[in-house]
């Protein structure tokens, strides 16, 4: 029979202490007693009598506070779910599975009955749930449906000091919500950054402060500059380590593949010491499986030291006990818009000096603790910012700014944003919804965009599922926009590449990268849905279960849209043409042997090893890609044949059928012109504004 996907307990199953030998009532017992040992708890009374008289408030705390954990028990208490729910929204995925989790336990009821946690497609919520966890873009989207938010008592949104995009955005709704719900409590946590900033942004609303309870932490820099950070924290944890003193150690680095190298390469030197006593190393980044970040939490058994390899994630979102030393590689890694390519890339940058200040502080949440920075004070001080940019001013808006259309602000420069985003930020993202056909000539959204919004997903992926319908191949593109919507299917274990490789060539399309995502799908089905079938085919069967259930949500979407599920058969051409119309702006050509440069910019792009069209000889003219990463060279990853006939139909602004560079200027001009006039119209309505103000 068909499993129930939406309701995703296994990661709670996982996390269970059904197998440890202390007693339920042991537990609960030392559960209440560290409850009461957090520093919020003194605090109590004092914080429910400043919310019980102020609709908004801020709530400042060192990490490990407790304000994540306890402020939504303390509202429930207090008697604000007798009304409503109480949401409590968090930058990271990670962070809203996990807190929801340990606060289920605390409240001793199972996760998603009285306490629940919704993410991008993963709903673990019952009509019981009084306290909510979520992302911030879950909340974002339910101010869609709901824009009153009435089913909440109570919102606190949580890690505010993180300025993530969507926090941002909701900054700028919730601060109209309050003003119309005066029933509706609003809370606003931060890290000790930014609180009288946010104050001020809600009226000056009162800013409370938890005492903190930390220890001195011993702050080191590098002498000199390191070469290879990895190289380095692997030597600096490993030094720890062998030393003997008792503590944790926590390493940041700025990404997964980073933290990957770090751990193989500690397992390594670790497994050719002799002596060396044991060290358990546990990754952790946002695309871990939840099995294995919830090892973070588990308590050393007998003794064993704990080595956490984190990214930012570890830095305030979630707070790992027992750390004494801190190992701080300097990096993170940021989303920026690229104006090069045209597009968001995650990119590497140093960490601000408010992020170091924050790492080197969770040395010291258990008693006196060390910090060892990979870079030198001179960099430090030089070289860092104060703090990181807000998210809102360097990436991509085009989500943001369909959202807020369809949520009726026709002028995006009339909203108030607490540190407005560059109007070019604006306009590009603008631009490139009307490229893709959600906006229109004035700016205002099409019937094609408001049907765009409904759906979770980025702008091209949304408008390839609703182009799918009329084209006639919607079965098949829901398969891959719910493939592209989970981390890796395939995978590559060491020492099994040739084995995992030959698989996988089974499933390739030569054609395309999202048709082979396409039939490993429809394989796994042919093959019942088997766990058995995907480990023979190195294939994650977790991802695979989250891509049914993704498809099931989306699907739904699909059903209060009325958009039939029709499929082509097996005429293939009808999806990579479709794929095209959403991609056509994210083209490259065939430029010499086996190298490709973007159509619009010509910049030269390669195609990645992963792909089906990498290295097999099969060159087509174009290609259009699903998204381009740098590292060492510009990659496409995810790519299809197209026809550069259909590019010509599909992206008119862009390509004409001879694209001579004459004619592609021309398109240039048109799109260039289509800007301008928005541009022109947002200034139009700039100028109104001060008038209405000036009145
Ligand atoms: P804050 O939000 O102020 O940083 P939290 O409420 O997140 O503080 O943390 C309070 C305490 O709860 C910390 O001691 C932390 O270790 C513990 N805690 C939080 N999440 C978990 C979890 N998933 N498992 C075990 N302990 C947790
Ligand atoms: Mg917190």
């Amino acid at each position: 029979g068909d499993v129930d996907y939406k309701k995703d307990k296994k990661f709670a199953d996982l996390l269970s202490d059904k197998n440890t030998a202390v007693s339920e009532f042991a537990r609960k017992k030392t559960m209440q007693q560290q409850r009461q040992f957090l520093p919020i708890f003194a605090v109590k009374e004092q914080l429910l009598s400043v919310i019980r008289d102020n609709n908004v408030i801020i709530v400042v705390g060192e990490t490990g506070s407790g304000k994540t954990t306890q402020l939504t028990q303390y509202l429930h208490e207090d008697g604000y779910t007798n009304y409503g729910m109480i949401g409590c929204t968090q930058p990271r995925r990670v962070a809203a599975m996990s807190v929801a989790k340990r606060v289920s336990e605390e409240m001793n009821s199972e996760l998603g009955e009285k306490v629940g946690y919704a993410i991008r497609f993963e709903d673990c919520t019952t009509e019981n749930t009084i306290v909510k966890y979520m992302t911030d873009g879950i909340l974002l989207r339910e101010s869609l449906r709901e824009s009153d938010l009435d089913n909440y008592s109570a919102v606190i949104m949580d890690e505010a000091h993180e300025r993530s995009l969507n926090t941002d955005v909701l900054f700028g709704l919730l601060r109209d919500v309050v003003a119309r719900r005066q029933d509706l409590k609003l809370i606003v946590t931060s890290a000790t950054m930014n609180a009288d900033k946010f104050a001020e942004f809600f009226g000056n609303v009162p800013v409370f402060r938890i005492p903190g309870r930390t220890f001195p932490v011993d702050v080191m820099f590098s002498k000199n500059p390191v070469e290879d950070y990895v190289d380095a924290a692997v030597k600096q944890a490993m030094q720890i380590h062998l030393q003997g003193n008792p503590g944790d150690i926590l390493i940041f680095m700025p990404g997964q593949e980073d933290i990957e190298v770090t751990c193989e390469s500690m397992g390594e030197r670790l497994a050719s010491l002799e002596e060396a006593p044991p060290l358990s190393i546990l990754p952790i980044y946002s695309q871990l499986p939840s099995d294995l970040q919830a090892k973070i939490f588990q308590k050393n058994k007998d003794g064993v030291r704990k080595c956490v390899v984190a990214t930012n994630i570890a830095e305030t979102s979630l707070t790992v006990d027992g750390i004494i030393y801190v190992v701080d590689a300097g990096y993170c890694k940021l989303k920026v818009f690229n104006p090069k390519i045209g597009m968001d890339s995650l990119q590497v940058f140093p960490i601000s000096q408010a992020n170091a200040n924050q790492r080197s502080g969770r040395a010291g949440r258990t008693g006196p603790g060390q910090a060892f920075r990979l870079y030198t004070e001179r960099a430090y001080k030089n070289e860092l910012l104060l703090n990181t940019v807000p998210e809102i001013q360097r990436t991509n808006l085009a989500n943001v700014v369909l959202l807020l259309k369809s949520l009726g602000v026709q002028d995006l420069l009339q909203f108030h944003f607490m540190d407005a985003p560059p109007q070019d930020n604006i306009l590009n993202s603008m631009y490139q919804l009307w490229v893709l056909g959600a906006l229109d000539n004035t700016g205002s959204l099409t019937k094609l965009g408001r049907k765009m919004v409904e759906f979770p997903l980025d702008p091209a992926l949304s408008k390839m599922l609703n182009v799918s319908v009329e084209m006639g191949c919607s079965a098949e593109i829901l398969i891959i926009v719910s493939m592209l919507s989970v981390p890796a299917i395939f995978f590559r274990p060491k020492g099994k590449e040739e084995e995992s490789d030959a698989m996988k060539e089974k499933f390739q399309v030569p054609e395309s990268d999202h048709l082979t995502l396409l039939n490993a799908f429809e394989q796994w089905k042919r093959n019942s849905y088997g766990s058995t079938w995907c480990t023979e085919h190195y294939i994650h069967v977790k991802a695979m279960r989250k891509v049914r259930e993704v498809r099931q949500q989306l699907k739904e979407i699909m059903d209060s849209q009325k958009m039939d599920l029709v499929s082509c058969g097996m005429e293939w051409d009808v999806v990579r043409k479709c794929i095209c119309s959403s991609y056509f702006h994210q083209a490259a050509r065939l430029k010499g042997l086996g190298e490709y440069v973007n159509v619009r910019t010509g910049m030269p792009c390669h195609v990645h090893p992963t792909s089906a069209l990498f290295g097999m000889g099969y060159t087509p003219d174009y290609i259009v890609y699903h998204e381009l990463i740098m590292t060492s060279k510009e990659y496409m990853q995810c790519v299809t044949a197209v026809e550069g006939t259909w590019l010509a139909e599909l992206g008119p602004m862009f390509y004409s059928v001879k694209d001579t560079k004459q004619s592609r200027q021309e398109r240039k001009k048109v799109a260039q012109a289509s800007m301008t006039k928005m541009e022109e119209e947002m200034k139009e309505a700039e100028s109104q504004i001060k008038a209405r103000k000036e009145e």
